[in-house]
């Protein structure tokens, strides 16, 4: 075996997801404890803080001690480089929160054993199910009152609409949560809680049968999991790879990410269980990652907002083969053959020059504004593109006006340059030109950003005017149909995008339907194609 096969066999790249507060931080912060990347759990919060010493990324990132932007971490782990893609949340939920699922491979569900299914974990998992990854769901906080194990599993197939199949099930919760049980094994491990960066607990583990189960977890609890397991065994989906691997059937662990309990049994799982990089469509077929030939796609451009040095990084996830610093690429729509300069990789607390990395591998190179996000590399005597990355539905809409209208032309070049980034997607009156913009984004910061941004990059001021729409779509089929003859509800409002892509706003779910119902052939999107 080539010793690129062997990196690229090695690569898990995954995405977490979660609604805030649901524990992410927590799971990956004990997660780079086991791999050794950091030494002492708790420092993943001080990313945070640690990076505005650091660095000088965004000002805004600064002034208000958000990280706007997501980040990648690698660490080693019993043989394996893992890349963890993670998805911020909060008021930094953006779009590139979900461009983040497009270079992931697999995503983890992280849930909240008290609350369940959340918004934000809804909107994170279409994007999965669109790119059909194996998804992975760890109930967390079950050291805390949780909700019935069963209702959780049924409200995660009704609403999210994937089957499930727990790979252990807790017994008990909260001051009585006693422990995991082992469908597979037929363990009970009972719980320990290790708090701080403790690695280790001292957890007891015995099979079933054994006479020491009724003395450690309880006689009625005891009584309580053989009723469960009977249950279970009758009721729940076999564990068949296939489906997960198509994204069909969800594995689920319950645990407690902040006592660290099973997690390092979930990381195990889920390294045998998730896939090695996986292979990309490109107009030229798809590519497979065990191909030598070096090649990747911009997934995210991020803004430098250090007027001393005003440029961008482009990350990229490597698709095929392996890159090594300084070698030379073809960034096929910009049609040039081109050197990436100083290629960067994050890690767990800062970020370093890499001089090699592989299928699966998540780089960031300076961009001196010539990448656009979805841009294909590939060696500088090869060229295809990687299919595009989708535009998605943004959820706040405001009209932006320049204040001084003799700045129309910096103005325009502005709005334009931080669309092209994918901060912000701009849209027209549906009957007129470029007089009034409308602008787009997937979290409200973006507005904030913009406002910022274009008044001190491009010293123009602008006034927002906040629309109520939520939702966009897409027509789908605008060749058939006569934007203009659709048959809307009082809320609806037709706009365009700059390249005249007829597209819809609702202010309700309701209205969408609605609209559908009227218009019988009406085909509308959540996703737009770039
Ligand atoms: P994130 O927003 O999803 O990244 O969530 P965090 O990891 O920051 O966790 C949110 C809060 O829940 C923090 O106060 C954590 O200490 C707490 N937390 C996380 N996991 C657990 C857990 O397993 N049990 C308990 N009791 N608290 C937890």
């Amino acid at each position: 075996m080539s010793n690129i096969t062997e990196e690229i066999k090695k690569r898990r790249t995954f995405a977490i997801i979660s609604h805030p507060d649901a524990g992410k931080t927590t799971l990956t912060e004990k997660f780079l404890l086991y791999g050794g990347a950091i030494n002492l759990a708790g420092s993943v919060k001080g990313r945070k803080a640690a990076k505005h010493a650091v660095s000088d990324w965004m000002e805004i990132e600064k002034e208000r001690g958000i990280s706007v932007t997501s980040s990648v971490m690698q660490f080693n782990y019993d043989g394996y480089c893992i890349n963890i893609l993670d998805t911020p949340g909060h008021q930094d939920f953006s779009e590139d929160t979900y461009r983040t699922l497009m270079a992931a491979d697999s995503a983890v569900m992280v849930i909240d054993g008290s609350k369940g299914v959340e918004a934000q974990t809804i909107k994170l998992f279409k994007v999965c199910v669109m790119r059909h990854i194996p998804i992975f769901t760890f109930i967390n906080k079950m050291d805390r009152e949780a909700r019935d194990p069963f209702e959780l599993m049924d409200e995660i197939e009704t609403v999210l609409g994937i089957r499930t199949c727990p790979v252990n099930w807790p017994i008990g919760c909260g001051h009585e949560f006693k422990g995991v049980y082992d469908r597979n094994k037929k363990t009970i491990t009972t719980f320990q809680a290790a708090m701080g960066g403790q690695k280790t607990v001292d957890a007891t583990e015995v099979l079933l049968g054994d006479p020491q189960v009724d003395w450690l977890i309880g006689e009625d609890y005891h009584h309580q999991l053989m009723e469960d397991i009977e249950l279970l065994d009758g009721a729940s989906d076999e564990l068949d790879m296939d489906r997960v691997g198509k994204g069909n059937l969800s594995p689920v662990f319950f645990g407690s990410a902040l006592t660290n309990f099973g997690v390092e049994t979930f990381l195990q799982h889920f390294l045998q269980m998730t896939t090695t990089p996986l292979p990309r469509l490109a107009d030229k077929g798809v590519i497979d990652p065990f191909e030598e030939k070096f090649s990747a796609f911009v997934f995210k451009i991020q803004a430098n907002m250090n007027k001393a040095h005003r440029d961008r990084i482009a990350f990229m996830r490597i698709v095929s083969g392996k890159f090594e610093a300084g070698m030379e690429v073809n960034h096929v729509q910009g049609g040039r053959k081109l050197r990436l300069s100083q290629p960067q990789q994050m890690m767990a607390q800062d970020r370093k020059i890499v001089e090699e990395a592989y299928a699966g591998d998540i780089i960031g190179v300076f961009d001196p504004g010539i990448f656009s996000i979805g841009d294909t590399l590939c060696l500088s005597n090869e060229k295809f593109e990687y299919e595009g990355i989708p535009t998605f539905a943004p959820e706040h809409f405001a009209r932006v006006r320049q204040m001084d209208t003799m700045k129309r032309k910096q103005f325009i070049k502005g709005v334009n340059q931080i669309a092209q980034e994918g901060a912000i997607q701009i849209f027209q009156e549906f009957n007129t030109g470029m007089e009034e913009i409308i602008v787009g984004v997937v979290g409200e910061l973006q507005f904030e950003v913009l406002t910022y941004r274009l008044e001190n990059e491009y010293n123009v001021e602008v006034k927002l005017e906040k629309l109520p729409y939520e939702y966009i779509r897409w027509v789908e089929n605008k060749d058939e149909i006569d934007v203009a003859k659709i048959q809307g509800t009082s809320d609806m409002k037709r706009i365009k995008d700059l390249k005249d892509n007829p597209l819809l706003l609702f202010v309700n779910s309701w209205s969408v339907g609605m609209v559908l119902d009227r218009n019988p052939g009406l085909k509308l999107s959540e996703f737009g194609k770039n």
